[in-house]
């Protein structure tokens, strides 16, 4: 994954990627205390540029202040830290993760003694589940393993340790042949998939999970329902969403900066509409993928050129 990759920025500095290295006793190791995000940046017509990249830190520095992380540098040092990045890598397209962790210092749960150490990385990524997914969707499962609600740890928050629930659900989706999985949150709806977020299409119209259902609120989501009301559908982002609603669905994606807008094609080997991208999906799916290679002016602020 990170062949030819030979820079990150560490703590204010650019160093050689071997040399990117943190403490066994870092604090974040142990027990989870970082925030980070997940960002593409795309080869436009008119150069690489960063998709809602300004969106992408603003949850970062949303998600540092739930667990008191002071991050050390402005928004704008990390945004010149980043484009300098993927500069000196020679990138036209590639997936950013900036992350900011409680570092080495005491291994007490209280991290207040520990440092707050930064760090960004990029490299190339391609399709996160796949090219054929893209083009004729994924089979997917609902996980056995609930998400957890906000008042237990928060979900609109992107924090590294929150993701063993993602890890989780993977693992069993993985382990059992599904591409990705669905994950019901404590009531028993649907919550999201383990990195992405999940639309409905019924009768025309959209439906998206509301974020009192546990979920990430992620920037692909709000991308997509931008999107599809100016494409002059009604969406429905407060939705919440049954098992059996999933099953009945005409259409169903997953979105996700990683997994850009996936089709669903099964869900518990139930084929949802045709079995195959809908024309819905195909519609959004297609729009999606010409504003990040051709930027409409309408969306110009979604950009920051590299
Ligand atoms: N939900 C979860 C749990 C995620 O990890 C992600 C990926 N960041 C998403 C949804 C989609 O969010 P975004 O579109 O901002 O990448």
């Amino acid at each position: 994954m990170f062949e030819g990759v030979e820079t990150i920025w560490q703590d204010g500095e650019f160093v050689d990627f071997e040399d990117a290295q943190v403490h066994v006793l870092t604090h974040a190791l142990h027990y989870g205390t970082g925030v980070f995000e997940g960002v593409r940046c795309y080869d436009t017509d008119d150069g690489p540029a960063i998709f809602r990249w300004e969106e992408h830190l603003d949850r970062l520095y949303e998600s540092a202040k739930v667990y008191d992380i002071e991050i050390p540098y402005t928004p704008e040092e990390l945004t010149e830290a980043t484009v300098e990045l993927i500069r000196r890598e020679g990138l036209e397209s590639c997936y950013i993760r900036p992350i900011a962790f409680y570092g080495y210092g005491p291994l007490g749960l209280n991290p207040s003694e520990s440092p707050v150490e930064t760090a960004i990385g990029v490299w190339p990524w391609g399709a996160y589940l796949g090219e054929e997914a893209l083009e004729e969707g994924i089979d997917t499962a609902i996980s056995s393993w609930r998400k957890h609600a906000s008042s237990q740890i928060p979900t609109s928050a992107k924090t590294t340790g929150a993701y063993v629930n993602s890890v989780l659900a993977s693992l069993e989706a993985k382990g059992n042949d599904y591409g990705e999985a669905i994950v019901l949150n404590k009531e028993g709806n649907v919550a999201e998939g383990p990195g992405e977020n999940i639309f409905l299409v019924r009768d025309g119209e959209i439906y998206t999970t509301g974020l009192a259902e546990s979920i990430l609120d992620g920037i692909t989501r709000r991308s997509v329902i931008t999107l599809a009301e100016d494409l002059g559908y009604t969406v429905h982002d407060d939705a919440t969403i049954s098992r059996g609603e999933l099953y009945a669905a005409d259409e169903l994606f997953f979105t996700g900066t990683a997994a850009e807008v996936t089709p669903i094609r099964s869900v518990d080997d139930n084929e949802i509409g045709a079995g195959t991208k809908g024309p819905v999906t195909d519609e959004i799916q297609t729009r999606f993928f010409d504003i990040l290679e051709e930027p409409p002016e309408q969306y110009d602020d979604w950009f920051k050129y590299v």
